[in-house]
């Protein structure tokens, strides 16, 4: 199946083609037409799906449309995303797509002056892509007003609870007007997920991809036993050893991160790390660094690297395993992407037997077990 028999049309299917998408993936073969079709949607998908261009291309193609039919620049479609950086890479997305259209989109995010932010407001744009907080300060502030929206997008809903949104979700959903279509996407569906779908949605569509237990079979993964102190120098000897491009490390807490960092940094190799306590430009600066291959290495806690969606990341290092066997698919799952192979090893110490049993039930795969290089 092609985008064409989606029904996407030209400026946009020239804007793939540019992209390198051959193809659409499963969910965007399922959730276009739908979308296209006006209905609601509870999609059930995690990063790395191709989920992004599945609302975002037909609601670029909608706006497109009303447009050649002569309709007035006004906000009419709202992303709602949790972190800073998914809403940066969502925007991208909506960058790239809607390069040969007249279809305006911006970003807003906290955390950084909402000047800039407020003045590309009053220029006009189609399609807001925000995070909750900035979004109500906004809006307090009466710079936005969300009457005119045709369509609204809960983006990673479960991540949205995870992180206490929910009282911002429900101060929002009020002003958005009642007759709307709402497409809704969570990577895991926890009853308290349910509850608030049904408070959202309108007779949905349920559009399921990928459920989260299913790792990607494009990705070889390895299990090193160490003891806990001899993980730096395992992870020395690999950096030297491996020659891959770009690797991300994955550090259970924002400390042992910095502490990664500093330990590469006294054996000569580069890297930067992202997490919390770093500011929002620091984060981003690091961010762009790793795209774009200046920097090979970044280690990040789980919540900084959510979203991180970098082109031909080869190589995923579990420094800790997660305590939530879940994660561990969220986080490799970063590498092999769209066809491309990945590598993933996981550090595993005496400790983190239990994890590593319950990533392995999750998965239903038994990891490979590699020796550690003396
Ligand atoms: P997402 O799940 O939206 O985070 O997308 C995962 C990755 O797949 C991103 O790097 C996209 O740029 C890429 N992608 C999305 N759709 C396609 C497609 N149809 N063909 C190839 N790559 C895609």
């Amino acid at each position: 199946m092609t985008f064409k028999d989606l029904n996407i049309v030209e400026p946009i299917l020239t804007a793939l083609q540019e992209k390198g998408y051959s193809d659409p993936t499963p969910i965007q073969q399922e959730a276009i037409p739908i979308v296209l079709n006006k209905k609601d949607v509870f999609g059930c998908a995690q990063t790395g799906t191709g989920k992004t261009a599945a609302f975002a291309l037909p609601i670029i193609q909608q706006l497109y449309l009303e447009k050649n039919q002569g309709a007035k620049r006004m906000l009419k479609a709202l992303i709602l995303t949790p972190t800073r950086e998914l809403a940066i890479q969502i925007n991208d997305c909506f960058k790239d797509y809607s390069k040969y259209t007249s279809v305006r989109h911006t970003v807003i995010f906290g955390g950084v002056s909402q000047k800039p932010q407020t003045e590309e407001l009053r220029r006009g744009v189609d399609v807001l892509i925000a995070t909750p907080g900035r979004l109500l300060d906004l809006m307090n502030q009466g710079f936005i007003r969300l009457d005119t929206i045709s369509c609204f997008v809960l983006d990673e809903a479960d991540r949205m609870l995870d992180m206490g949104f929910i009282h911002d979700i429900k101060r929002i959903l009020p002003k958005l007007p009642k007759e709307r279509q709402t497409l809704f996407f969570s990577a895991t569906v926890p009853q308290a997920i349910v509850a608030l779908s049904r408070t959202i949605l309108n007779q949905p569509v349920r559009v399921e991809v990928t459920p989260v237990s299913s790792v990607v079979d494009t990705i070889d993964q390895y299990i090193y036993f160490v003891e806990k102190q001899e993980k730096k120098d395992l992870l020395v000897n690999l950096l030297r050893e491996k020659k891959q491009k770009s690797v991300l490390v994955f550090s259970r807490t924002k400390h042992g991160a910095d502490k990664i960092a500093r330990a590469l940094s006294g054996a000569g190799i580069g890297s930067e790390a992202i997490h919390g306590n770093k500011s929002q430009n620091a984060r981003q600066r690091a961010l762009t660094n790793f795209k774009s291959h200046k920097t090979r290495v970044l280690i990040a806690t789980d919540i900084a690297a959510r979203g991180i969606d970098v082109n031909q990341l080869e190589l995923v290092i579990n420094y800790d395993l997660p305590d939530v066997a879940e994660t561990y698919v969220h986080r490799i799952g970063r590498t092999g992407r769209a066809g491309n192979t990945g590598t993933a090893f996981s550090f595993c110490a005496q400790e983190e037997r239990p994890m590593l049993k319950d990533i392995q039930k999750l998965t239903g795969k038994h990891i490979k077990t590699a020796s550690v290089p003396v």
